[in-house]
């Protein structure tokens, strides 16, 4: 890969509380940053990009997303028996091709959106396992997006994603040798879903009703830790948390509110909180006509609302790291949405720009164990860079389209995604009010 040097940018320094550095000179050597400098030195043996006018951020981390669907809304993933025809499809080997192609172009999608980090959090039959391996090769249209995937999740039976993205076990033991089976099947991160969710929970309030004990849980994470595996939760309510952070879950999924406890658990082993308001508000928000959700889911959406934003203020409030997803397949979260993420992040919590770049980025980074290679943009960190048209502080909306993403020093100079214009109407519509 060429040395090139992305010339004369503002760039917004991350770890200084987004301070601009207006005048700046990134250096990048292969998939590295080389050297970061005032405008005006030499750039002799490097290929000049004139950011002139430009604003540079580094790519976005999107901690939480499904690789399998587009996030138009369909009967499919709003629960029901197709969702079982949907399973009984991939089994097939046209269907383990259409699958393959789906968590392709998902991967293009999110990377030409600024995504250039992703992590995999739950999929059909290790679907992302070999796409990831596709692509550390070079494959595809999506080389440089750095993706952790988890293969299927895990759960109880009778938990989130039993039927369709996890696997289930009952004792210890089962738990302990699923964990053991994805990792040796190539998952780099291990998921569990301690409690319910929105689209399978059938009753008001149950998307926090606690599905795995604490015994299941304490194995799973024994297990994922000395295997070297970090482990994420899906975690919807104040008792699911407490379990989580008691047995050894380093990312809680989704949260609730969460004790002092429970969030000193949770900083003591570098842990992580990632909000994931992408589907949870339009569910909420959005006439049922629309979402074709019944009174009970969205009800329960505005409980994971409340939730989502108490957590991350429990967690800045006891110094643990935020970061976000957008939950991508489910219904109004597509393949390129992080953007919107990050609005919802800093209106609907709350938080602002500030924060929600930081937790969007770094935050990402940490949560991830990635911090030391990508997050900032810092000398010998990856090239994942983002150029902007405008000061995304002042202008959120120029995230949702970058001029050009550098993911591991490959310049995508024209990025482009296929965007769904209904769904894009629809959630456009919602944001009309921030
Ligand atoms: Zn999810």
């Amino acid at each position: 890969m060429k040395k090139t040097v992305y010339k004369n940018c503002t760039m917004i320094d991350i770890a200084a509380d987004g301070c601009l550095r207006a005048g700046t000179d990134i250096f990048t050597d292969g998939d590295r940053i080389a050297d970061i400098r005032p405008t005006g030195g030499s750039t002799d043996g490097y290929e000049v990009y004139d950011a002139t006018g430009l604003f540079a951020m580094p790519g976005l981390v999107n901690a939480h997303a499904h690789l399998f669907g587009t996030g138009t809304p369909s009967k499919v993933i709003s629960g029901g028996g197709s969702q079982k025809l949907v399973l009984k499809l991939v089994a097939t080997p046209l269907g383990k091709v259409v699958l393959k192609m789906l968590v392709r172009s998902a991967c293009i999608q999110e990377l030409n959106s600024g995504v250039t980090t992703l992590r995999g959090m739950g999929d059909f039959r290790g679907s992302d396992i070999a796409v990831r391996d596709e692509i550390r090769k070079g494959k595809g249209g999506a080389a440089g997006l750095q993706l952790l995937v988890s293969g299927p999740a895990l759960t109880a039976p009778g938990g989130h994603g039993d039927g369709t993205f996890a696997l289930t076990g009952s004792t210890p033991e089962e738990f302990a040798a699923l964990v053991a089976e994805n990792a040796a099947d190539g998952a780099d991160i291990i998921k569990i879903c301690i409690t319910g969710g929105v689209t399978d929970a059938k009753k008001k309030g149950e998307p926090g009703e606690v599905k795995m004990t604490a015994e299941q849980v304490r194995a799973a994470c024994e297990k994922a830790h000395a295997l070297g595996k970090r482990v994420a939760a899906h975690v919807q309510s104040k008792e699911g948390i407490e379990i989580a952070a008691a047995c050894g879950v380093d990312t809680v999924e989704h949260g609730a509110h969460m004790s002092e406890e429970a969030a000193a658990a949770l900083k003591a082993r570098g842990g992580a909180v990632v909000a994931t308001y992408t589907p949870a508000y339009p569910y909420y928000k959005l006439p049922p006509s629309v979402t074709k959700l019944d009174d009970v889911r969205v009800f329960n959406s505005g409980v994971v609302l409340e939730g989502m934003t108490a957590c991350v203020k429990d967690a800045y409030a006891h110094g643990v790291t935020v970061a976000m997803g957008t939950d991508a397949s489910c219904p109004f979260s597509t393949q390129y949405g992080m953007w919107r993420e990050v609005i919802y992040f800093a209106r609907l919590g709350g938080f602002g720009m500030k924060k929600a770049l930081y937790a969007a980025t770094m935050g990402g980074a940490e949560a991830l164990g990635l911090a030391h290679t990508t997050g900032s943009l810092e000398k010998g960190k990856r090239a994942d860079i983002l150029l902007l048209a405008q000061d995304p502080v002042k202008e959120p909306r120029t995230l949702s389209a970058p001029v050009a993403v550098v993911a591991g020093g490959r310049l995508i100079a024209k990025p482009k995604v296929k965007r769904n214009k209904n769904t894009e109407r629809i959630l456009d519509g919602l944001m009309e009010e921030f």
